[in-house]
């Protein structure tokens, strides 16, 4: 049993992508071939944003969108303590400092009422200006947008979706990576829309900030790309690539489909037993990960143990909340107090889930996962 299955995905699409790659390969224009400006065009139609600038991955959209709103030392960004490593990175590598908030223990995204403590508490200290909310879309449940535009809105804060995992999931239709005053997607190949290699892309309705990240992603070009207006990255999105993702996308509705109806049987199966994911009223997600919560760390390592014997993958994503890591521990970043999240750290288990696994192989991790509970 696979984990994820990109492979026989491959297979079904295999006829269209293998047309799509060699011509690409054949058409020479390997760097910002016209598969890219396509691409872009029908990512930005299909989330609902006026633009999209594609770059080399998730983690450069991030860099990508900070550095058009000038973030920089001194400045707070909120980044949830329970994310992918990257979330907080893109922050610090800009020289701006994260305050790690935490999560919601339910849908694992930032829990509101936490954000709007660290906002206070940070203006109460007066080191750090606060500027922006880095909202993690986890697992591919969208964040509570709703809760986060008000607090944002309140503290003159701008919104950075981290939509890398989120990409096809929505809140009442809105789709995900629409949602920030940035969005962000990855295109590792694991991701919900993969490539086959990284890849990544911003999304926003703003034309300033949309031309400002292009020209950043392109060594800060002003006029031409030998005219250098400011410092900025090599971070463009393989042609290859790009014609990947377009296959990719034509059938993404229909793994967005599949996968969502994988999810409802697991959560039949498992309801009963474990703590099945939680997906409020008018939210869709593209479930990244199927992810489930066990009694304790005994409980959830066991499980995953007796998982293993039976053949069956399962990830803990993640093991180590962002303050904890060793990269964040021993900085004069403020003292982060975020329990959900460590608890959150010791209980949760990844199932195996892709749009193609059979509901035998559903059958197979629900009955492991009844015998050992
Ligand atoms: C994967 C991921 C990223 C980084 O994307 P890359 O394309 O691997 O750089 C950022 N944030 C989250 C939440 C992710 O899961």
């Amino acid at each position: 049993m696979r984990f994820k299955d990109l492979k026989q995905q491959y297979q079904l699409l295999k006829a269209d992508m293998d047309k799509a790659i060699l011509d690409a390969v054949a058409s020479g224009a390997y760097i910002m071939g016209p598969q890219v400006k396509d691409l872009e065009k029908e990512l930005a139609a299909y989330v609902g944003t006026r633009h999209c600038i594609s770059c080399a991955s998730g983690t450069d959209a991030l860099t990508l969108a900070l550095k058009a709103w000038g973030v920089g030392k001194g400045d707070a960004v909120f980044v949830p303590d329970f994310t992918f490593f990257s979330t907080a990175e893109a922050v610090s590598l800009e020289g701006a400092t994260p305050v790690f908030v935490d999560v919601d223990s339910a849908t694992f995204n930032i829990d509101p009422a936490d954000l709007e403590k660290k906002i206070r508490q940070t203006l109460r200290r007066g080191e750090l200006a606060p500027k922006v909310i880095i909202a993690v879309d986890l697992f591919g449940l969208p964040a509570d947008y709703p809760a986060i535009r008000k607090i944002a809105g309140q503290y003159g804060l701008l919104i950075l979706e981290d939509g890398a995992q989120g990409f096809g999931g929505a809140i009442n239709g809105k789709r995900s990576c629409s949602f920030g005053d940035i969005s962000t997607t990855s295109f590792f190949p694991g991701k919900p829309l993969g490539c086959y290699g990284d890849g990544g892309a911003c999304f926003t309705d703003n034309d300033e900030w949309a031309a400002l990240m292009d020209s950043y992603r392109m060594h800060g070009k002003g006029s031409s790309k030998y005219d250098n207006v400011r410092i900025g990255m090599n971070s463009r999105l393989d042609t290859i690539q790009a014609a990947i993702l377009q296959v990719k996308l034509s059938a993404f509705d229909g793994e967005l489909a599949a996968i969502n109806n994988v999810a409802a049987e697991y959560t039949a199966r498992l309801a009963d037993i474990v703590e099945t994911p939680v997906v409020p009223d008018g939210y869709l997600s593209s479930w990244a990960q199927y992810t489930v919560r066990l009694d304790g760390r005994a409980e959830r390592d066991g499980l995953q143990a007796y998982l293993e014997e039976q053949g069956i993958p399962s990830m803990v994503y993640y093991p180590t909340p962002m303050h904890c890591q060793t990269a964040y521990r021993n900085q004069s970043i403020p003292e982060a107090d975020c329990p959900v999240t460590c608890q959150l750290c010791d209980i949760v288990l990844s199932l195996p889930i892709h749009p193609y696994i059979s509901l035998g192989e559903i059958d197979r991790v629900c009955n492991a996962i009844k015998n050992f509970v």
